[in-house]
């Protein structure tokens, strides 16, 4: 049974590139009938953020991306850990990370170093000053356990360092690299529980992913280098490593690493301004894979049947904002207004204070106008604003380039008339009756229908006049064409 897990730390919002991770762990589980896990990594007590943990749950719920076992929301949106190996919330564990710790001290696997913060800064900076290599330079790597217990005794503060062997490579295969190796002399011996009693991540991810038997571990490329470390603990702990696969990282344009200054980088930023989840997971999904043919269109579930991490390219992978739009927009052409209405149902309370029962035009009609248009659900809920208040508009606005005032006048009051007689204010019916008038006496389009749809939008650019009165239905079509009239 394949087990994948994601494991965040709650520092923040989820970026972008996390949301990666998420979900070709969750792919990754579903295509193999597996289980995906969710763990939070809390273990870095100095960069954690208050509400991080809900943001990035909701997050994920709102992507469909929810764990089987873990840490998650309950169906009152309660923090919840549901499953047979917690806690899954790493704070909670301090005495499961510390019996291991001992375990590693004792087999001699780890040793207590007593080295000061200054004495560190001081090693980095000599090392900066011959070009070597940062790193730990073993200082109490031979403090024999007696001696270290004594110091610790009479008070001395220390840290736990794993005991990287310093001669031959460590060697693993990447799903998606092929066969890794590093040399131990250039790793590091690194802190695996701190002073305060917290283990480090290192420590902490090795112990976690083999007792919650985590069979494939998805992440970054970011973390590629403290994979060594990790097959090393593995193997002092005499366990058998889980599959790797470290995903590309994701970059901005000109190739440098994505980053907040160049736009966007958490999933909350793009919720707030619109994107579908159905857009977004589809755009991740393609930064660095494809099916290998033309498709771009693929929903979560074809995703499961068809990702392959053998596809996987190895180079990172640009994050084209353009391309999010395009899938966007797709998205949004193809949904049903209802769909709409129930996506956009938060916006137009807060703009402009209407929910589908309380408006007196129907929102699915509402939303069928810019659907074809608009790129973002803000977008297309700011794009409608003319439906609900029309805004102030110049009277020359109403004068088609090829008439002119009196003409315009005269042809809106004979629509007014003609509009007044009509029962079916569908668009089918407003184009053909109108459609009529305009051959029968021989008038151009242009004359009638441009005066009319500025009439019922008051902006320069709308939707057509027909779908526009269809939507806002005979009474306000008319009280609008009248409106213009007198303005003329
Ligand atoms: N807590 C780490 C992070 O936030 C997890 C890395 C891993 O997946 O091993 O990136």
């Amino acid at each position: 049974m394949i087990r994948t897990r994601f494991a965040p730390s709650p520092t923040g919002f989820l970026h972008i590139g996390n949301f990666k991770m998420a979900l070709t762990d969750f792919i990754l589980a579903k295509q193999n009938g597996g289980e995906f896990v969710l763990r939070i990594e809390d273990t870095d007590r100095e960069r954690l953020v208050d509400g991080a943990m809900e943001s990035l749950l909701r997050t994920l719920k709102w992507a469909g991306i929810e764990p089987d076992e873990g840490v998650k929301f309950d169906l009152n949106n309660k923090i919840v850990q549901i499953g047979g190996k917690g806690p899954y919330i790493q704070s909670e564990r301090l005495s499961i990370y510390r019996q291991f710790v001992n375990e590693l001290i004792n087999n001699n696997h780890a040793y207590y170093c007593f080295c000061s913060k200054e004495r560190l800064d001081e090693v980095r900076k000599i090392q900066e000053l011959n070009k070597q290599a940062s790193g730990y330079d073993g200082h109490c790597r031979n403090i024999s356990l007696e001696e270290a217990k004594k110091m610790i005794e009479a008070g001395e503060s220390a840290v736990v360092r794993m005991k990287m062997p310093k001669e031959g490579v460590t060697k693993f295969t990447d799903l998606i690299r092929g066969e890794v190796s590093f040399e131990n002399k250039l790793v590091d011996d690194q802190v695996i529980l701190k002073s305060d009693g917290f283990p480090t991540y290192h420590l902490a991810v090795v112990v976690d992913d083999h007792l919650m038997k985590i069979t494939h571990i998805v992440r970054g490329e970011e973390w590629l280098s403290s994979t060594p470390k990790h097959i090393e603990l593995y193997k002092m702990f005499g366990w058998q490593p889980p599959l790797f696969a470290h995903l590309p990282l994701l970059l901005n344009p000109d190739r440098s690493k994505l980053s907040k200054r160049q736009g966007d980088v958490a999933v909350e930023d793009y919720i707030k301004k619109g994107y579908l989840p159905e857009a977004v997971i589809n755009f991740v999904a393609f930064l660095g894979w494809n099916p290998g043919d033309e498709r771009e269109i693929f929903s979560l579930e074809e995703l499961v049947k068809e990702f392959s991490l053998e596809k996987v390219n190895k180079a990172g992978a640009v994050f084209n904002l353009e391309k999010l739009d395009w899938y966007n927009r797709e998205y949004l052409k193809k949904m049903s207004n209802e769909e709409l209405v129930k996506r956009c149902g938060v916006l137009f309370e807060e703009k402009y204070h209407i929910s589908d029962n309380k408006c007196q035009i129907a929102l699915d009609k509402v939303v069928g106008l810019e659907k074809e248009r608009a790129t973002t659900l803000v977008e297309l809920v700011e794009n409608v604003k003319f439906v609900f208040e029309l805004g102030e508009y110049e009277a020359e606005l109403l004068v088609w380039k090829k008439s002119d005032k009196a003409k315009t006048k005269e042809n809106l009051a004979k629509l007014s008339q003609i509009l007044a007689k009509l029962s079916d204010f569908s668009k089918e019916k407003l184009e053909l009756v109108i459609g009529e008038w305009l051959k029968a006496e021989n008038i151009g389009t242009g004359d009638v229908l441009w005066p009319m749809r500025v009439a019922l939008s008051g902006q320069k650019n709308s939707p057509g006049p027909y779908e526009i009165a269809e939507v806002l239905g005979k009474d306000e079509s008319l009280r609008r064409i009248n409106q213009a009239i007198a303005k003329l």
